[in-house]
């Protein structure tokens, strides 16, 4: 399969070719021609499936058809995804490919002068990439008019559900026109995400591209089992014996992000952390710094790292073991994209022995154990078998594993039509609305 027969257009060809991309992933196979048939679409794929581009072609493709005559037009494609830095790389992508056929898109996310992003809709777009609390306080404001929508998408519903965005996303879509083309892309189906399609999407298509089966195919893990009160001398050793470029760090709390940077800056690694109490200028300038390779850390936690995409990342460390083994797979999976190969090591305390459990009981299989001489390793149970071939994944040197200093455990684990009414009590966001804001 080609991009040429999937129907879109010689300027998006163009697009994709400057952005190096040979051939469809599955999901754009896929979503692409439902897409242009005009029906609705209930898609599951994850982040890094190239979701993004599946949705974003045609899309814009489809709104080049027919532009609006005038220069104030009002927006009609809205995307809504659970953060402001997902909001940032969709719109990227967006600007990229609908520049090439004179659409204009904009970002609406909180956090930052609304004053900016009214005036921006004041002059007029065509695309809104959104977080969903921002996008209604514009709704209920009066300044953003949604009734020409056409295109609503919804981007990692499953995370935004996590983040408690249901109310808003409910009440953003009583703003919206009935006559529409609704797509909703999430990694897992849920209840939950059962009722949201049922609520806004008709007669949706339905497709699965197989998740990405990161551990497998692409990204080397390990589990290196220390004290606590060891971990970040571990980390410091293992950035510089490996001589990493860069490492993306996933920690539990935004105390725990400055601390661990402050940490990090000491030891002479220059890092920097980005959560949800840092502004948005900060968080942008971070990232477009880690971006450019002038930061050899980041360390983030989980929500400020949603669906960061950071081309050619070698390294994530789970410097702490997320609370919900689901986002192992989502941190992980910020390395080994687009066909690289990557590592992933998590510095896992006694403490965290249910969290690692719970971890390799949704994937199936133990995560090998590696040993770094000068650090005592602290006894972590196994929960599950190991997976026969999987090589485990030690420091490594640039982005190739090396034996050096860590050894391999050689001890293989041991077994063991659209209804508008309110519905929101009946969606039981796991984490209330304390992500509103991230
Ligand atoms: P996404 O799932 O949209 O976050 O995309 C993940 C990564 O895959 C991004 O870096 C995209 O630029 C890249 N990507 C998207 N489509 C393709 C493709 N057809 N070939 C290669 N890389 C792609």
């Amino acid at each position: 399969m080609s991009f040429e027969s999937l129907g879109l257009c010689t300027e998006l060809l163009s697009a994709i070719a400057a952005q190096g991309y040979a051939t469809p992933t599955p999901i754009q196979t896929e979503a692409i021609p439902v897409i242009f048939e005009g029906c609705d679409l209930l898609a599951g794929a994850q982040t890094g499936t190239g979701k993004t581009a599946a949705f974003a072609l045609p899309i814009v493709q489809l709104l080049s058809e027919t532009i609006p005559p005038e220069k104030r037009r009002r927006p009609r494609a809205l995307v809504l995804v659970p953060t402001r830095e997902l909001a940032a790389q969709v719109s990227e992508q967006m600007q990229n490919y609908g520049r090439r056929l004179s659409l204009r898109s904009t970002t609406i996310y909180g956090g930052v002068n609304i004053r900016a992003q009214i005036e921006r809709l004041h002059r007029g777009v065509d695309i809104v990439v959104a977080t969903p609390g921002r996008l209604l306080d514009h709704a209920e404001r009066a300044t953003i008019n949604l009734t020409r929508i056409e295109f609503l998408v919804l981007d990692e519903a499953d995370r935004m559900l996590d983040l408690g965005f249901i109310d808003d996303i409910l009440k953003v879509a009583e703003y919206l026109p009935a006559q529409r083309q609704t797509m909703l892309f999430s990694a897992t189906y849920s209840q939950s995400i059962k009722q949201l399609a049922d609520e806004l999407l008709d007669q949706p298509r339905q497709i699965e591209v197989a998740r990405r089966n990161i551990a497998a195919d692409a990204v080397a893990q390990a589990v290196y089992a220390v004290e606590r009160s060891r971990k970040r001398e571990m980390l410091s050793h293992l950035i510089r014996k490996g001589e990493w470029n860069q490492v993306l760090v996933f920690v539990r709390t935004r105390y725990g992000a400055d601390k661990l940077t402050e940490e990090l800056l000491f030891d002479g690694i220059k890092a920097a952390a980005i959560h949800s109490n840092k502004s948005q200028s900060v968080r942008t300038r971070t990232l477009a710094e880690f971006k450019r390779g002038e930061l050899r850390v980041l360390v983030a936690t989980d929500v400020a790292a949603r669906g960061l995409d950071i081309q050619r990342l070698p390294h994530v460390v789970n410097y702490d073991l997320p609370q919900v083994p689901e986002d192992y797979v989502h941190r992980i999976g910020r390395t080994g994209r687009a066909g690289e190969d990557g590592v992933a090591l998590s510095l896992v305390c006694q403490a965290e022995q249910p969290l690692l459990l719970a971890i390799e009981q949704l994937l199936k299989y133990a995560i090998p154990r590696q040993t770094i001489a000068e650090f005592p390793q602290v006894a972590i149970k196994r929960g599950v078998k190991a997976k026969p071939s999987r090589k485990s994944a030690g420091p490594s040197k640039s982005r190739k594993t090396s034996a050096s200093p860590a050894k391999a455990d050689p001890a293989p684990p041991a077994a063991t039509p659209r209804r508008k009414k309110a519905v929101a009590e009946r969606f039981v966001p796991k984490t209330g609305r304390r992500g509103r804001r991230s």
